[in-house]
């Protein structure tokens, strides 16, 4: 990866370039800009980040590498001090790091430019390029017209320049209210582009904000502080979603009027959409605010921190970002292709160990008393001869209740009355018992016996035993409580639906209080990753400390439905 943590390597012809890296090498080769690429990363610090932010992240990182001298700022475009927090500024920082990236020094602030962007204003203002105006937000609105409809001139719009600057300086001295006027551009209110009638670039805030406190009273639009940062910081290539196409054009005339000291560019490119998720930080924010899940980071979110304590591997959103692509048109993207990828990534290092989600006990009848073996047992199944750790086997034994089948369906291979099983790395045994509840009827316990000539797991004349069983054995097991995720939303499109908490699957969280883990795995570090021997991929979650025992998230099971899915079409 190079400095920026970012591909395609620089100097490695990669095997296609989407329609951005192909403007920027362009440019590039042209010596543009004078062979720079500058781009930024320009989130709201109003939520947390989400995958859809790592797309954009990926890719505006991605195309500063191109370049020798390119580089990626991290922008806080904090120009609303509504919903505006630190709290979300510090949560921003360290996903962007977590997936990978250095924005070294270049962090940056749209408040930070607060003085220069009002300059700006003032310019406009003395050129007769923007007014006060003193029309309620409703006769704004209305007088704005729509794409049918011409919208019609301010009583205001020809107000004098020094009034202009008089009412602006008093605008940003806290003289007015809210809502008592607002600083326009002058362009057209009869423009074929509703966007180009006279916008907004002031409006009158009186809330604190998170980092300017109550210095302003007066806060820039979105449309006017975009550009005139961009340009301050000398970006060259701004790149955003498609829902900004339109305002193109108005970036282009606030770059053209204002002057500033560069002159960016804006190019659109389609978001991600990921089905059965929603990708709006207003949408998380109801998810978390109305306690339908457990916080910004909770594992079933689509957001950066949720997908890490889920246990998803950054590398691994990296390359869906990468495999997705950029496009210029929006699709729904496969949620099974996220999985897949990250099961690709789980599967290539992730230690497996065992662990019994229900457990139900064994005897083993035959076993000697207090005898405990010390099994040495591989963490990589493929790497007989590498790391391992000790799994004690002893006569009692926890196994997982699916494995046992009182009346077997045909081609069962598990634990059934009188047939014989592997216990994994450990021997061979046969059920011969069932003890029942007398109560419930519900199977309490197994009894059976083994052969002690296959300590190991080893059929000792070669003979077939074709199931092969987890276990643990009771004595020495952790007990756990695990958490199994399921998608949050039954729907594929729960974002596009009038009310997508109605999409909500009531299911998305098992938890399992007494879950069954052998010993190796009482001591592991929140973020740790495992495999649960036939169960799937595991994360330790920070609970732990909390609930004082392991807790386990997890992250995804062993089936991939995207490899069928792949196959099928
Ligand atoms: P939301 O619509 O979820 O509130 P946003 O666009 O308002 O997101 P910002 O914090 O403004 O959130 O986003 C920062 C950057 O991330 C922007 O450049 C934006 O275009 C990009 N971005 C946001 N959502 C997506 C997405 N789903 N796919 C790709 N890029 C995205
Ligand atoms: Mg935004």
């Amino acid at each position: 990866m190079s400095e920026n943590g970012a591909s395609p390597d620089a100097g490695e012809a990669p095997a296609s370039y989407n329609f951005l890296q192909e403007i920027v090498a362009a440019d590039v080769a042209a010596g543009s800009h004078g062979g720079r690429v500058v781009t930024r990363f320009p989130p709201e610090p109003n939520g947390y980040l989400h995958i859809g932010h790592a797309k954009s992240i990926v890719l505006n990182f991605g195309l500063a590498a191109m370049s020798p001298h390119g580089h990626c700022n991290l922008r806080f475009d904090d120009t609303n001090p509504e919903t505006e927090e630190t709290e979300f500024v510090e949560a921003i920082e360290d996903d962007v790091r977590w997936l990978g990236y250095d924005w070294g020094d270049a962090e940056y602030y749209a408040s930070d430019y607060f003085e220069r962007l009002y300059a700006f204003a003032v310019a406009l203002v003395e050129k007769g390029l923007a007014y006060v105006d003193s029309q309620s937000p409703e006769d704004i609105r209305e007088n704005r017209g729509d794409f049918h409809r011409p919208g019609s001139d301010s009583p205001y719009r020809d107000r004098s320049v020094s009034e202009n600057l008089d009412l602006l300086a008093r605008m940003r001295a806290g003289d007015f209210d809210e809502g008592d006027c607002v600083l326009r551009a002058r362009i057209d209110m009869a423009h074929p582009d509703v966007l180009m009638r006279d916008p907004l670039i002031y409006r009158i805030r009186k809330a604190p904000h998170h980092r300017t406190g109550t210095a302003w009273a007066i806060y820039p639009m979105y449309d006017f502080a975009h550009p005139l940062s961009d340009a301050i910081e000398g970006v060259t290539h701004s790149v955003c979603t498609l829902e900004f196409q339109n305002n193109r054009a108005l970036y282009d005339w606030f770059v053209a009027n204002c002057e500033p000291p560069a002159e960016p560019h804006q190019y659109e490119f389609a978001r991600l959409d990921l089905s059965y998720t929603v990708l709006s930080k207003r949408k998380l924010q109801q998810l978390v605010a109305g306690g339908h899940v457990d916080g910004w980071d909770d594992p079933r979110m689509p957001t950066l921190a949720g997908l890490r304590r889920r246990g998803v591997p950054p590398a691994a959103i990296r390359e869906f970002c990468e495999t997705i692509g950029v496009a210029k048109r929006d699709n729904l993207v496969d949620v099974a292709l996220l999985e897949h990828v990250v099961r690709d990534h789980l599967n290539a290092d992730t230690p497996r160990m065992m662990a019994v989600l229900r457990p139900l006990r064994v005897v083993i009848e035959n076993w000697d008393d207090g005898r405990v073996e010390l099994l040495r047992c591989p963490l990589d199944p493929d790497d007989p001869d590498g790391a391992a750790r000790d799994v004690p086997l002893s006569g009692v034994l926890y196994v997982e209740r699916d494995d046992f089948a009182a009346d077997p369906p045909k081609k069962w291979f598990r634990l059934a009355p009188g047939r014989e099983v592997r216990f994994r790395y450990a021997c061979l045994f046969t059920c011969t018992d069932v003890v029942t509840d007398p109560g419930t009827g519900e199977v309490v316990e197994l009894r059976g016996t083994w052969d002690p000539e296959s300590l190991g797991g080893a059929a000792p004349d070669g003979r077939r035993v074709r199931g092969t069983l987890h276990w643990v054995s009771a004595a020495h097991a952790v007990d756990a409580e695990v958490r199994l995720y399921d998608r949050l939303f039954t729907t594929a499109d729960p974002g596009a639906a009038d009310d997508f908490l109605a999409h909500l699957n009531p299911e998305s969280l098992e938890t399992i209080h007494a879950a069954k883990l052998e010993p190796a795995l009482a001591t592991t570090n929140a973020g740790e990753r495992v495999q649960f021997e036939r169960l799937g991929y595991f994360c330790a979650d920070p609970d732990r400390d909390r609930l004082d025992r392991p807790v386990f998230n997890r992250t995804i099971g062993l089936r991939d439905t995207w490899a069928k899915i792949a196959t099928k079409s």
